[in-house]
């Protein structure tokens, strides 16, 4: 800045001292050119009257040579040629009757120019008489040309310069400094406060406003980060950012916590240094190839959906780890129970139609045909059973399987359960007590009932003959328990974890004898569920085996 205002300042100076010094030489030429004219009138005239005046010509020239003349004189005759000139050899030089100022003289008696002299080489004025005698008498000097006069004044001009250039930079330094001082001291916070002069303030205002609208954008910007930095690190999906070169730029909590790493985001550090696991990095390099790569992966006993995105094809990646255990399980259980229960359905079914053909070939004794009867009604009532249980354990996979709850006596529900198998357990001298105290819960009446049933049915089923099943209901501080004990077989410590899944058995041909699907501990499981209830069972191989339901009691009934 200080040098711009200096070069402007100093050109301007420039320019001003030479215009001056050029404006001055033209006046200087101009006026010299006047004062020389009129001198050199005076001389012409005076030298005429002084050859008019003397008739001889050596006495004129004598009187010529002594007077203190202007720089060049000559003495022409009439017809024009010169008979005398102090500065060159009068002999040497042609007519001068064709010069103007003698033109001039021939006809007024008086005669002026200025020109170029070919014989002196420079501008000179020329002034003329003619004389008595019919001659003429020439005096003439030189001009110096502008440029001349230019050139004469250079040293003054150049000092001239010297001070402005001088006097130029000491000001044009003041200048600047006071012009920036006030700028210098602008609060680019508070650009409105300050004491910078007044055309300075549409700049602060609008950078006033330019400082508004920054801080707001800056805002905005913040809580979008904010926004997004709290998406990313809440999401329970894992969420990794890699660069091509599969540098990690971003990895949220859920990621860390999937692939079990501790070390810090800082952009430079490659994947490998977080997990070591195959497949993700050829998942990785997939994408970044191809785009798009989807793959399973399993970290720290889970199963995890892995998708890789490229962003931008010169940019990254995005990694996305969802969590997909419990759906690949859900997934296996239904497999496992599509294959179960044709498995189920099938083995009833070709009893039936065995014992059915049997009967149709004709070949059974007369005798035998009750028996197959009740065998292909025994296979029928299972079959029944079995199609009856799938349908209500997948309603209540659906969330079908549960009416309208109500108030129900856990105690009255216990006692009609009981009541289903008193004939069943009095073929095998077996006895059912039903005891405790009467609660109410809030219930589904008929999914309540199929649960005891089931409970009582295997207490029943899986007893000693002359057994005991003992089915009490309690009342806790803010709980409802109905307990089922039996003295039966009980459960080997291996088998207790398995038996509420589907179709599972620990003797299937005991259960498959005495009409069992395999389903009733798994609807108990779902109905305790849906109940908010919890199961519990215990046994002891050859004692006997306690199965407990545990309801919790609303506010109002603790
Ligand atoms: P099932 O229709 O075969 O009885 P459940 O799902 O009700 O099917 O029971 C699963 C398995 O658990 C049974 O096959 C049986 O082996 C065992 N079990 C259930 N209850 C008892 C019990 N009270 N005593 C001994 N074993 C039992």
């Amino acid at each position: 800045m200080q040098k711009r205002v200096f070069r402007g300042a100093m050109l301007i100076a420039l320019l001003s001292a030479l215009f001056v010094a050029l404006v001055g030489a033209i006046s200087d030429y101009v006026s010299a050119g006047r004062e020389t004219e009129s001198r050199l009138w005076q001389e012409a005239r005076l030298l005429a009257a002084l050859s008019d005046a003397l008739q001889e010509e050596e006495a004129f020239l004598n009187a010529v040579k002594s007077l203190p003349l202007t720089e060049r004189v000559t003495w022409l005759d009439e017809d024009g040629v010169v008979r005398y000139d102090n500065q060159s050899d009068a002999s040497s030089l042609e007519s001068h009757l064709e010069r103007e100022e003698i033109q001039q003289a021939q006809e007024t008696g008086e005669g002026w120019s200025r020109r170029y002299s070919e014989t002196l080489l420079n501008d000179r004025i020329y002034v003329a008489c003619r004389l008595g005698n019919g001659g003429y008498v020439r005096v003439s000097t030189s001009l110096a040309t502008v440029g001349g006069r230019l050139w004469a004044m250079a040293w003054p001009l150049a000092l001239a310069i010297a001070v402005v250039i001088a006097l130029t930079a000491a000001l044009s330094r003041r200048w600047t400094r006071a012009l920036v001082a006030p700028m210098n001291r602008i609060d680019l916070e508070n650009p409105l406060q300050g004491d910078a002069y007044d055309e300075l303030a549409p700049m602060l205002r609008r950078l006033a406003d330019q400082k508004e609208r920054l801080e707001s954008q800056l805002r905005e910007i913040g809580r979008r980060r904010d926004e997004r930095d709290a998406i990313i690190e809440h999401m329970k999906e894992g969420l990794l950012l890699l660069d091509q070169q599969g540098h990690v730029l971003l990895m949220n909590d859920s990621a860390r916590r999937i692939l079990r790493t501790e070390t810090p985001v800082d952009g430079r550090t490659p994947l490998s240094a977080y997990h070591r696991s195959a497949t993700l990095f050829h998942a990785v390099d997939d994408a970044l190839k191809n785009g798009t790569a989807q793959v399973e992966m399993s970290a720290g006993g889970r199963d995890y959906l892995l998708t890789a995105s490229a962003v931008a094809r010169e940019r990254g990646l995005v990694v996305l780890l969802q969590d997909v255990t419990e759906r690949n399980a859900a997934e296996e259980l239904r497999k496992r129970f599509s294959a179960n229960v044709s498995h189920e359905l099938r083995t009833p079914l070709t009893s039936i139609s065995g014992y059915a053909e049997l009967i149709q070939s004709g070949m059974t004794q007369p005798q035998d045909v009750p028996l197959f009867a009740h065998k292909i009604r025994h296979e029928s009532q299972r079959l029944l059973k079995l199609v009856e249980d799938i349908m209500r354990l997948s309603r209540m996979d659906e969330g079908h399987g549960v009416g309208r709850f109500q108030s129900v006596s856990l105690l009255k529900a216990a006692q009609e359960a009981a009541q289903n198998y008193a004939q069943a357990a009095a073929e095998r001298g077996v006895s059912v007590i039903t005891e405790g105290q009467d609660v109410q819960i809030q219930a589904d009446p008929t999914l309540l009932g199929e649960m005891l049933c089931n409970l009582i049915e295997n207490a029943v089923k899986y007893n000693r003959d002359g057994g005991e099943v003992r089915v009490s209901v309690q009342r806790l501080e803010d709980a409802a328990r109905v307990r089922v004990r039996d003295t039966g077989i009980g459960i080997p410590a291996a088998h207790i974890d398995h038996v509420f899944e589907r179709f599972y058995r620990v003797d299937g041909s005991r259960s498959k004898q005495t009409g069992g699907t395999g389903l009733g501990l798994s609807i108990v499981k779902h109905g305790a569920k849906l109940h908010g209830a919890s199961v519990e069972l215990q046994s002891d191989v050859g004692v006997g085996t306690t199965v407990t339901l545990t309801f919790a009691l609303p506010e109002g009934e603790r």
